[in-house]
């Protein structure tokens, strides 16, 4: 074989698995569709088991390029503050939220180990011997030039509609998220305190087809913008544009966030699915993150179970395990984690198909109680979020 492992997409697991394999000396080759760095706009949350792995492959002066530890949270309605959280009660509750600039960290990660990186390079087919896996049919994005690679084990991590899980013959069924989303990317407003979330639920709820707007901050002082709004069938992107000025003249914080942005024509829209694959695997060939388990952003979940799906793979493979053995121990492992996790993407599906009244109603509402809860459900509820993804004991 020529490789011990081809991994398909550079994603953050993908790129995570292909640093760990390299430190065991394996032959790892990483097949990247993208010529060049990805420009998806998104935000990040890790939670501090991540940042605790990523900080042994990184080195500790790339931080200020990745990492940025939050100092607290404001929700805002209209202009009245509903919640205001800082460090001082992140500590109370025992957590230590961590915002990355999900592009820049794939890109340190795709740069540091001791391993080959082929962008451009597109699986088109798993390539099969019986039963097993056996490597990876690639194709040249810019010459649309074929080659078959060979690989002891062959990763997706390609993503929701993994090109491997599919051609394994790995079901995946997928429910679409019930809300629309937009990202746009910003320089972080001066104005604004430093790494602290701003978010905005909307207070004029039945004229607007909007329901919250927040912004994240990234590394090295820029941000990003979420806006959450309801769909409707047909689109009807002029109301969300009127209903985004009306708002955002209102607001001249907000306004410092959007500035002269329209939606749709300044954003990326991103519409999920989401869902839980049948299985991890198949002798030969195993997928990770996105491509078994698509999420939303809800819980801040899903490249927190990329990057521990890796590390289990990563010490399964260490471990010698094979075949058919490998995938079922890298389910038993992490298939509780992931059910817990999607968890929250189940939870907020359920949600937001209440009617919109009842959304609007009850979605500030869990904000505004938030600071009143007992600070022991408060530290629960919080690790329930931050170490759902994490194995437990008992897993084997
Ligand atoms: C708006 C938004 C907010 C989010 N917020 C959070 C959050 O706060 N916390 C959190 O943990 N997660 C969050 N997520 C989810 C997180 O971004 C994803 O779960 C994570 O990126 C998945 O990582 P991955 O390694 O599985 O795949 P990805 O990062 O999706 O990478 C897949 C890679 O595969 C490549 N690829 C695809 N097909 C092929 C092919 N055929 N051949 C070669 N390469 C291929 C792609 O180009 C891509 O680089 C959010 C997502 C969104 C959309």
């Amino acid at each position: 074989m020529a490789y011990d492992a081809a991994i398909v997409g550079g994603g953050i697991g993908g790129a995570v698995l292909a640093n760990l394999l390299a430190r065991q000396k394996k032959r790892v080759l990483v097949l990247e569709r993208n010529p060049g760095p990805s420009s998806r706009v998104r935000p990040e949350i890790l939670w501090p088991a991540t940042v605790a792995l990523l900080q042994t492959l990184l080195p500790p002066s790339t931080a200020p390029r990745w990492l940025l530890p939050l100092q607290g949270l404001i929700f805002r309605r209209g202009n009245r503050i509903l919640v205001k959280v800082d460090r001082n009660s992140f500590a109370r509750v025992g957590v230590d939220p961590a915002s990355t600039d999900p592009n820049q960290t794939r890109e340190l990660l795709l740069g540091t180990g001791d391993f080959e990186l082929r962008r451009g390079m597109e699986a088109v087919k798993s390539l099969f011997d019986g039963q097993r896996c056996r490597g990876v049919l690639a194709r040249n994005v810019a010459t649309g030039q074929d080659q078959e690679i060979e690989a002891a084990w062959t990763i997706g991590d390609d993503g929701p509609g993994s090109v491997i899980r599919k051609g394994c013959g790995i079901g995946l069924a997928t429910r679409p998220f019930p809300m629309d989303l937009a990202t746009f990317a910003l320089d972080w407003p001066a104005e604004f305190p430093a790494a602290t979330v701003h978010a905005w639920i909307c207070e004029r709820p039945h004229k607007s087809p909007l329901l919250a707007l927040g912004a994240v901050p990234l590394p090295m002082n820029r941000g990003v913008c979420l806006v959450i709004s309801f769909p409707r069938d047909p689109p009807q992107d002029d109301l969300v544009q009127t209903a985004l000025a009306g708002w955002t003249a209102r607001h001249p914080l907000m306004a410092a966030v959007v500035g002269e942005r329209e939606f749709p024509r300044d954003m990326v829209r991103i519409r999920l699915q989401w869902g839980h694959a049948e299985r991890y695997g198949v002798p030969g060939a195993a997928c990770l993150g996105d491509a078994i388990h698509p999420v939303s952003p809800a819980g801040g979940q899903g490249a927190n179970m990329s990057v521990a799906d890796a590390a289990a793979l990563a010490d399964l493979i260490a471990s010698g395990a094979e075949g058919e053995d490998l995938i079922r121990r890298y389910e038993r492992r992490r298939r509780p984690a992931n059910r817990r996790s999607v968890g929250f993407t189940r939870g907020a599906t359920r949600f937001f198909t209440l009617p919109e009244f009842a959304v609007r109603g009850l979605f500030p509402l869990a904000f505004w109680s938030a600071p009143w809860l007992p600070a022991f459900v408060g530290r629960r509820l919080v690790k329930a979020v931050t170490t759902a993804f994490q194995e437990r004991a008992g897993n084997p």
